[in-house]
């Protein structure tokens, strides 16, 4: 790899990772103006006991964490739907989204 090529690769490389941090960030801001949850220092608080909405679901693929109290699940992005059975499968959902389906939200397993 010639020095301006490397140079090139690695300008762009820091774009992305800014773009990213970006988008996360987005994220976390447009989750929070869903209302479900309240904002924390590191994401969206949600109560741990709350049922149908993304967060607390078994199919919900955002970055998550159960808080060590296990009082809240704290969520720190958009996550995926993946229930096939779902209206939003396959799409990114905030994770204080109320299922709009009955019957098929699923507990996360770790709650
Ligand atoms: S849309 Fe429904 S099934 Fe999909 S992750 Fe959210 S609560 Fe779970």
């Amino acid at each position: 790899m010639s020095e301006s090529s490397r140079r090139d690769f690695l300008k762009g490389s820091a774009q992305l990772i800014a773009g990213a941090a970006a988008l996360s960030a987005l994220g976390v801001a447009q989750a929070s103006s869903h209302g479900g949850g309240k904002p924390a220092v590191n994401g969206l608080s949600l109560d741990a006991g709350a049922g149908d909405i993304c967060g607390t679901c078994q199919f919900w693929g955002g970055m998550r964490k159960v808080s060590e109290d296990k009082a809240h699940v704290i969520a720190q992005s958009m996550g995926w739907c993946n229930n096939p059975e779902s209206k939003s499968y396959r799409t990114l959902t905030a994770a204080d989204k109320k299922m709009q389906m009955s019957g098929i939200w699923k507990k996360w397993s770790v709650l």
